[in-house]
């Protein structure tokens, strides 16, 4: 579709002359069309723990709070959609800032900030008892926005911890390849269907909502990273096999 602007230059005199702007609006339609969308899509999400923490809540209020077990029960809810809340908010901050044009580009050591994301995650790989192996170089440096590497890296590896079984393994490789940076988290967890592959970046989308909501997932985390990549000039892609594992890879252009 193409729309027409016309921009008399001399108006008020009697010479006409006329600018006529012509663009395609498509694009700015579907971008409009999908800012819609989000605006919709997270109304929602937030909505449904709102909705769930107040009605709880009443319910305590209007007498359920007198039996004791109700009372822990309702209030773990409460506790629950509370969090659920707090990682949507902080989920959807992300995604606006990885929009954001504001850069942290710096020389960092690769193996640093991966062992660093583990620190955070070590109570659950402990629970789980996972055996997590890093392999990469100790001086690996890549020149790239940190904290945005950071935030890939994090999601990445809280996914392949999230989705594995107990007793699985995670293991975290980079290296330079070809003149570019490659990063791979690779998991022996449930694996995702190939039809799902491709839509595990699309916001919001989970392919298991109950188990998925369970683990506290809020469906961001990958277009979080989508975006972030992109934002960057790389790439993401996928590989899994269902019931086996799955491994993500991350490659990043050197910049100078
Ligand atoms: P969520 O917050 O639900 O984890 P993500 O955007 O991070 O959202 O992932 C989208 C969906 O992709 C998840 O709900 C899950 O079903 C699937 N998924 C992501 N990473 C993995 C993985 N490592 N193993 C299996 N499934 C995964």
């Amino acid at each position: 579709a193409v729309d027409a602007s016309v921009v008399s230059l001399n108006p008020g005199t009697d010479q006409f002359q006329a600018l006529v702007i012509l663009y395609d609006v498509t694009y700015l339609r579907r971008i409009e069309q999908m800012q819609m969308d989000f605006v919709g899509n997270v109304s929602h999400e937030l909505k449904t723990p709102v909705t769930s923490i107040t009605g709880f809540a009443e319910t305590l209020l209007n007498g359920a709070k007198d039996n004791p077990e109700t009372l822990t029960q309702f209030l773990q809810i409460i506790y629950d959609e509370s969090r659920r809340l707090t990682q949507l908010i902080t989920d959807i901050l992300a995604l606006s800032r990885s929009e954001s044009g504001t850069t942290h580009v710096r020389s960092f050591n690769v193996l640093e900030l991966v062992n660093q994301t583990l620190g955070s995650l070590d109570q659950t790989v402990q629970a789980k008892k996972l055996q997590v192996t890093v392999t990469v170089d100790p001086n690996l440096t890549l020149k790239s926005d940190s904290v945005k590497v950071s935030q890939i890296v994090r999601n990445l590896l809280n996914n392949a911890v999230f989705y594995n079984r107990d007793g699985g393994q995670v293991t975290v490789h980079a290296e330079m390849l070809a003149g570019q940076f490659r990063l791979s988290v690779q998991d022996t967890g449930i694996g995702i269907e190939t039809d799902e592959q491709q839509r595990i970046f699309e916001r919001f989308y989970r392919v298991d909502k109950a188990r998925s909501r369970n683990n506290g997932g809020t469906g961001l985390g990958l277009a979080i990273v989508a975006e972030l990549v992109r934002s960057l000039d790389g790439s993401v892609s996928v590989s899994s096999q269902l019931g086996v594992g799955t491994t993500f890879t991350v490659t990043l252009p050197l910049s100078d």
